[in-house]
């Protein structure tokens, strides 16, 4: 669908006025402290959301006991049979860095020099660090001021969506099928979707959550937690000739048997790794924990066979010691779902190209909210919400992305009314 001049230029103010008014408000989970939301602070943009929705024409506007936000907006008249599909971002920001105060800055007209931060003196942003700067010479960007992130992850998403909304409602003509909102809390802990409720989901679902203008994210990787506990012998260690069976000791041998060319910082694209990300322990007990992460669950579940034969020849090699393995699996590649379903890709994929961007199907390696959705019955593939560097002081995002979000989201909406 072709938008008018008007139609655009009102999709670019909005979507940057919305940004600028949700990045202010602190929204940082946490994964230490085992509630639901992770912070009460979340709940202060939950409100706002709510707000706004029920004023752009949203029914059944929800805020629950675990803030997640839920809106339908009835179809265009005449439409209201079409298939209804559902627009989830989430509301917190990585606790990797500070998300209070933001103080963005937005640099007109980028001219491709090194961009530099009034609150961070050490700190620099070249193309060095993210090749994708330079194609966005010329356009405005916007930073934070050096010692808090951004807040693109994910409130890019949120502004897309609720400028089309905006739009739908200021433009009639804007067609579009029964839609859900869904903003999620704590995704970047993991737990963007442990409270959330199916039943208040369409039947299918995009999340608005992946890095630069034109990615569709189809596929993730799948995901596994692998705890290994091994149990030794402790005796004095004067007299322990013989007797003592040194856990922590072995523990280390055992990591040391891992392939160095599958760990994370030796692997990209779609190669697949064991992380080593804890090691604890003394000569009586020693715990490794690991991740493994691949595009492909049968090389993971050859890295699994890997681990159990290894403990086997280790509990061979040192008579006594016990190893015990525990295999627990985080989250499926969303490609197992979505291609029973290809019309779901096929209308993001098109929505992207009417919006005149280059589409770049993708994977992400890493886990979505929908993927998750995605194993749970409501296949969900991500679409751009247009930051970059995310998680770090020196995440951006060009401002016609912003714009370019809430297009994509219109276009989708239209092809599904179609
Ligand atoms: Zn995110």
């Amino acid at each position: 669908m072709k938008l008018n001049d008007e139609i655009l230029s009102f999709l670019q103010k909005d979507a940057l006025k919305r940004f600028l008014e949700y990045i202010k408000i602190d929204t940082t989970s946490d994964e230490n402290t085992g509630t639901f939301p992770s912070t009460e602070k979340q709940f202060n943009l939950g409100k706002i959301l709510a707000k706004e929705l029920k004023e752009l024409g949203f029914q059944n506007v929800v805020l629950d006991e675990f803030c997640y936000v839920y809106g339908d907006l009835p179809a265009t008249k005449g439409l209201e049979k079409k298939q209804a599909i559902g627009l989830v971002a989430h509301m917190d920001t990585s606790p990797a860095e500070s998300g209070k105060n933001i103080e963005p800055i937005i640099h007109k007209n980028y001219d491709g020099k090194p961009i530099k931060y009034p609150k961070n003196a050490d700190l620099i942003l070249t193309p060095k660090e993210s090749p994708e700067l330079e194609q966005f010479i010329g356009m405005d960007i916007i930073t934070a001021s050096g010692d808090t992130l951004l807040g693109s992850d994910d409130k890019a998403g949120i502004a897309g969506i609720m400028t089309a909304a905006a739009a739908w409602q200021k433009y009639p003509e804007l067609p579009h099928g029964p839609i859900t909102v869904c903003f999620t809390p704590d995704e970047e802990i993991g737990q963007g979707t442990t409270k959330i409720q199916m039943d208040r989901l369409p039947k299918f679902c995009y999340t608005l959550d992946g890095g630069e203008m034109g990615e569709l994210e189809t596929e993730c990787f799948d995901a596994w937690k692998a705890e290994i506990t091994f149990k030794g012998v402790s005796v004095h260690p004067g007299y322990s000739k013989n007797l003592m069976i040194n856990a922590i000791e072995i523990a280390s041998r055992f990591v040391s048997q891992i392939p160095e060319a599958e760990t994370p910082q030796n692997t990209e694209n779609r190669e697949g790794f064991y992380h080593l990300y804890k090691m604890e322990g003394d000569c009586v007990t020693a715990k490794t924990t690991f991740i493994l992460r691949d595009f492909d669950k049968k090389k993971n579940e050859k890295r699994m066979t890997y681990l159990t034969k290894l403990k086997e020849t280790f509990e061979e090699r040192y008579p006594g010691l016990k190893i015990e393995t525990e295999f627990s699996h985080s989250y499926e590649n969303m490609i197992v779902y979505l291609k029973e379903h290809p019309e779901v890709i096929a209308k993001a994929a098109e929505a992207i190209k009417q919006s005149d961007l280059v589409l770049k199907e993708t994977l992400i390696r890493g886990g979505t909210d929908g993927a998750r959705l995605s194993a749970r019955g409501i296949p969900t593939p991500n679409l751009f919400a247009g930051g970059l560097l995310f998680h770090s002081l020196k995440e951006y995002i060009p401002v016609p992305a912003l714009q370019k979000s809430a297009q994509v989201v219109i276009n989708l909406a239209n092809n599904w009314a179609q």
